[in-house]
């Protein structure tokens, strides 16, 4: 066998659940480990470790993310009262993703995977529209109240010296409803700067738009800051890179869209993010085709693949099924760490071997090599369908 490609340093590696943890360990064995002199750190977020460690692992390889700068994490069960009784877990511990996010106060930026014989909904978009969503603050952290008949709703704000702000919200003439909602400047600043950051590394122009034409002082604030932190940190940067930071209105944000080719990264609002990543995802044909990457303002970045960890296949596979299972996402979360940590350490070994393997992967469906989900929208439609462990050896036959 040849020399297997070494590294220098370590990527964080962190092992998830159900059917993904199955295809985790075969995309490892069959197309990593006999080719490069993989060095990892190893953290087991399985559901039955985050229990046994009353959920401490889960920071503790986020806090490796942060030391290490490049993560790759198999998805992980969001415990819930069915997974409590179901794994018998002594209590119901938040997503591993939002403990992680949380730590590296990261944005995740989701990138859909195309291939030839898929075609988006929309016939335009012939370049990926990637997705960063501000995932802090607005309605998601509101506060909402019935209003019960005619009254004064107020803002009020009562400042740590207790000096007070009010403005008012409507002088209301009947029963209706009310909502509060905020957002903190560094949190739009850090999101700001993972954009920058994220576009840089890609060669991708960034968009950002809200409605400021009438909320001139909440998106007027995102507005501002966005510039501030583009003008002051990123300009050089993007020129040097040539990268462009385009400002719009959300609505003409979505026109040019539409009738665009794509090829940008869509910065997005909390609720923007929230329902364009979904538009993009299903115009992209299937969540297992699109990849999605936590970017820190501090460079760290964890990669992975968008979608869960496939209960339903994971369920058929324990009595013995070989399921349809896609790993194209999980893959590309391998290449997409192994090419980050080539680029941080100057390893184009280990740079070319992850191109190598994204083209690969798509190579063989474009040769009418794939998972069920994809056989379902390809034309032409493959002979049939292969199993994951049968699509993994044609991407090791290839590589
Ligand atoms: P899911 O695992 O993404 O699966 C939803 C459905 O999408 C599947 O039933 C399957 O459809 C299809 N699908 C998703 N990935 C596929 C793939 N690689 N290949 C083929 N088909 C695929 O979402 P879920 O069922 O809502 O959640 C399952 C578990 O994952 C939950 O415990 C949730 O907490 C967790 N989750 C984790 C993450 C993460 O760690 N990032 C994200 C989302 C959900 P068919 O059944 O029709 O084949
Ligand atoms: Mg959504």
């Amino acid at each position: 066998m040849a020399r297997r490609i070494s590294m220098k340093n370590p990527i964080v590696e962190i092992d998830g659940d159900e059917m993904t943890r199955v295809l985790w360990a075969l995309v490892k064995e069959k197309l990593i480990l006999p080719r490069v002199d993989l060095k990892t750190e190893y953290y087991d977020l399985g559901l039955a470790n985050r229990d046994a460690t009353a959920d401490s692992v889960s920071a503790e390889s986020a806090r490796a993310i942060q030391r290490l700068g490049v993560g790759v994490k198999c998805a992980t069960i969001t415990a819930n009262a069915a997974r409590q009784t179901e794994y018998k877990l002594q209590a119901l511990y938040p997503s591993p993703n939002a403990t992680i996010r949380a730590i590296l106060d990261g944005t995740v930026f989701r990138k859909p995977i195309s291939v030839s014989c898929i075609k988006p909904s929309i016939a335009s978009w012939t370049k990926p529209i990637v997705i960063g969503r501000h995932a802090y603050g607005d309605i998601y952290k509101a506060a909402e109240m019935r209003i019960p008949g005619p009254g004064k709703v107020e803002l009020v704000y009562t400042g740590a010296n207790g000096a007070e702000q009010r403005v008012l919200v409507a002088d209301m003439k009947s029963s209706g409803i009310a909502q509060g909602m905020h957002n903190l400047d560094d949190s739009i600043r850090s999101f700001a700067r993972s954009c920058f950051l994220y576009a840089i590394g890609e060669k991708l122009p960034v968009w950002f738009a809200t409605k400021d034409t009438i909320s001139k002082t909440y998106d007027g604030r995102f507005k501002e800051l966005f510039a501030e932190i583009y003008e002051t940190e990123f300009k050089e940067k993007c020129a040097a890179a040539g990268v462009q930071y385009f400002y719009t209105l959300i609505d003409d944000a979505v026109a040019r869209t539409v009738k665009g080719d794509g090829g940008f990264l869509w910065a997005c609002k909390n609720y923007d993010g929230d329902v364009m990543s979904d538009m993009v995802a299903s115009a992209a044909g299937s969540l297992a085709m699109m990849t999605s990457v936590l970017v820190s303002p501090s460079g760290a970045v964890e990669y992975e693949a968008a979608h869960g960890t496939v209960q339903q296949h994971y369920y058929r596979w324990q009595k013995g099924e070989k399921t349809s299972t896609n790993p194209v996402a999980l893959i590309f979360a391998w290449t997409g760490a192994l090419a980050k940590r080539a680029e941080l350490d100057s390893l184009p070994d280990l740079a070319a071997f992850a191109r190598n393997l994204e083209k690969a992967a798509l190579a063989a469906i474009e040769a009418g090599e794939m998972t069920a989900d994809l056989a379902r929208l390809a034309v032409p439609a493959p002979p049939r369908p292969l199993d994951s462990w049968e699509f993994i050896d044609a991407v090791a036959a290839r590589l």
